[in-house]
C-alpha cells in the first residue's frame, strides 16, 4: 500500500507574536501538532505492513487493523485542524469584509451575532469550534466537536478552525477560556478566512 509520509508544516514567524497568548503557549501547542504528524506517519506505516495474518483477523470489538483505522481518524484530524487554526493567526487583518462579512450578515444578521454565537459555541464544545460553510444548506454555520474525530460531517468546508481544548489556553488563561477565546478573535486574521471562503 502507498505510504503518504506527511511532514508539518511552519506556520511563520507571526504565530509567535501574538497579542495576549505567549509565545511559550504557541511552541508547546506547536508540539503537540507535530505529534499528532509523527503519530500518523507511524499509524500509515502500520497499515501498509499489515501482514495477512492482520487482515484475516480483521474485528469490529478488536483488532490491529480496526486499531490502526480508528485512530487513523484522530491522527489525520489534529493535523488538519491545527493547519487550519495556525494558519489564521497572527498577521494584520482584523475585521472581515467584503463577500465573507455579506456573508455572515446574511446567516447570522449581524458579525456582532456570529461573535456571539461562535464564543457560545466555543464554550459548549470540548475539543473544536468548525465555521464551515454548508454545500447543501449554502449557509455559514459554526459547528462544535468534541475531539478531533467527533461529530463528522458531510458537504461542508471549515473556513475557520477555533481550538477549544484546555491545552490551547492554559498556560496563558488557566480555566478562562472566554478570555482565551476574546485573544483568539482578536488574533484572528480574517484575510486567510476570506480566502478560504472565496476559494469554496
Ligand atoms: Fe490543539
Amino acid at each position: 500500500m502507498k505510504i503518504n509520509k506527511v511532514e508539518p508544516k511552519d506556520f511563520g514567524s507571526e504565530i509567535f507574536l501574538l497579542k495576549d497568548i505567549s509565545k511559550k503557549q504557541i511552541e508547546e501547542h506547536l508540539k503537540l501538532y507535530q505529534g499528532y504528524v509523527k503519530k500518523y506517519n507511524e499509524i500509515n506505516e502500520k497499515i501498509a505492513s499489515l501482514t495477512d495474518e492482520d487482515y484475516a483477523a480483521a474485528n469490529a470489538t478488536y483488532s490491529n487493523i480496526r486499531e490502526l483505522k480508528v485512530t487513523m481518524t484522530f491522527a489525520w484530524g489534529g493535523i488538519i485542524n491545527h493547519e487550519i487554526y495556525f494558519s489564521h493567526l497572527g498577521g494584520k487583518s482584523r475585521a472581515p469584509s467584503g463577500t465573507l462579512l455579506k456573508q455572515i450578515k446574511t446567516d447570522f444578521g449581524s458579525l456582532d451575532n456570529f461573535k456571539k454565537d461562535l464564543k457560545a459555541t466555543g464554550i459548549a464544545a470540548r475539543g473544536w469550534v468548525w465555521t464551515c460553510w454548508n454545500y447543501q444548506e449554502k449557509r455559514l454555520f459554526n459547528y462544535l466537536s468534541d475531539a478531533h474525530n467527533f461529530y463528522a460531517l458531510w458537504r461542508i468546508k471549515p473556513i475557520m478552525v477555533m481550538d477549544v481544548y484546555e491545552h490551547a489556553y492554559f498556560l496563558d488563561f488557566g480555566s478562562n477560556r472566554t478570555n482565551y477565546i476574546d485573544a483568539f478573535l482578536n488574533n484572528l486574521n480574517w484575510d486567510v478566512v476570506e480566502k478560504n471562503f472565496v476559494k469554496l
